[in-house]
């Protein structure tokens, strides 16, 4: 059975015309783009149409762009390349609420030594841009924090923080990997100088994703060894995933504004409808600057896995906002820092739109969570029956 999928922040299915295009390079076309006979080295012309797709995407020139095996690696490397190629900085500065891929580096890096500063966001999900104007010195070599958030889909003000660093000269990277696709991004305006992307949120598949780094920026290998991506990122090119990328971001630019729109009513239709049938309910997040397919509710004195564990018999998908780890639920670090309560934390449920969605997938959500949150509450150990 079809599941009801409304957990598209954890990964897209892949697009049909994607899978069409990158079949040919597992069957026919396997060779290797380095290869000097044409069988290997016609697959470079490929490699290089997608990137020029990719980076039409984000406005950036195609040799801005440098691909990698997915999000977490791009943002590691934009993190990485900061810190190698100023040396002499140590100090970076994130947020509370990044993706681990940059939170957990920067942990690394402050157990290595360097000076981190995470910074706080309010009851909203909005970065406080004091703490930031205060925490930015001559000593920072890198600021990186996400275009919107993959929990709640908050969207942070890059442009603002963009221009306060480029005044400053201090390298500013952003985490688009929620972003790109579904709002439109362009990096000719954008004051950013490097910007991560991850195909398996748009329609393409998992293992694959770019860095842009704008020209002139230092930049320095994460991975080494050969000559691929003109020194910056060795290893055999990811050939038929990289044209299923290029393919599926070409998809997103041609559908971005309709789709944005589809994809926002049909939020506020689901959204709209569980706050009025499911009493104690609450959205976490600033409903005016979120991406158009996430909504976060709370539903209280419930426990999220409960929530999940029910609407999977029903064959449908979404997310918690506590990870169960080694047992025990771990209550999500970017609800935490935004503030929300424990009891409406773990009541909380993520869900999140792709074209794929339709109407009467909502509809049986919508028929569905009002009994279920009502049965799981009289079973409360919260007490709230
Ligand atoms: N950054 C954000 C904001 C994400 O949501 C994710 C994935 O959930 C990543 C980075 C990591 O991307 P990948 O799964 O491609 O490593």
């Amino acid at each position: 059975m079809k599941p009801i999928y409304f957990d598209n922040n954890a990964t897209t299915p892949i697009a049909p015309e994607v899978l069409d295009e990158m079949l040919p390079y597992f069957r026919q076309f396997y060779g290797n783009p380095s290869s000097m006979h044409t069988f290997g080295g016609q697959l470079h012309r490929k490699i290089e149409e997608a990137r020029a797709k990719i980076a039409a995407l984000i406005g950036a020139e195609p040799e801005e762009i440098i691909f990698t095996s997915c999000g977490t690696e791009s943002d590691n490397t934009a993190l990485m390349s900061a810190v190698e190629s100023y040396p002499q900085k140590r100090h970076v500065i994130a947020t509370r609420v990044e993706h681990p891929a940059v939170l957990n580096f920067c942990k690394h890096l402050s157990r290595k030594g360097w000076r981190v500063t995470f910074l706080p966001v309010d009851s909203s999900g909005r970065l406080d841009m004091d703490a930031f104007l205060k925490a930015v010195d001559d000593d920072t070599a890198i600021v990186s924090i996400m275009y919107a958030n993959n929990e709640t889909g908050v969207i942070f003000p890059i442009p603002e923080i963009g221009n306060i660093l480029r005044e400053r000269n201090i390298l500013f990277h952003t985490d688009a990997v929620q972003v790109a696709g579904k709002i439109p991004v362009n990096v000719k305006e954008l004051p950013v100088d490097m910007l991560s992307i991850s195909g398996h949120k748009l329609h393409a598949p998992k293992g694959v994703g770019a860095l842009y780094v704008r020209k002139g920026t230092r930049f320095y290998p994460y991975i080494i060894g050969g000559h691929q991506e003109r020194g910056r990122r060795a290893g055999t090119e990811n050939v038929a995933s990289i044209i299923a990328f290029g393919k599926a971001c070409e998809l997103a630019k041609e559908h971005l504004d309709k789709e944005a729109d589809y994809l926002k009513k049909l939020r506020d239709k689901l959204e709209g409808a569980l706050l009025k049938l499911c009493p104690d309910a609450q959205i976490n997040g600033d409903v005016k600057n979120r991406l158009p397919n996430t909504t976060n509710i709370s539903f209280k004195y419930v426990e999220g896995e409960a929530i999940l564990l029910r609407l999977d018999e029903y064959n449908i998908c979404a997310s918690s906002g506590s990870a169960c780890t080694s047992g025990s639920l771990e209550p999500s670090h970017v609800l935490r820092a935004m503030g929300i309560p424990y009891t409406a934390i773990h009541g909380s449920i993520r869900f999140s739109l792709s074209r794929y969605n339709t109407e009467a997938e909502a509809d049986k959500v919508i028929e569905v969570m009002p009994e279920i949150i009502k049965e799981l509450r009289t079973l409360s150990p919260y007490g709230k029956g």
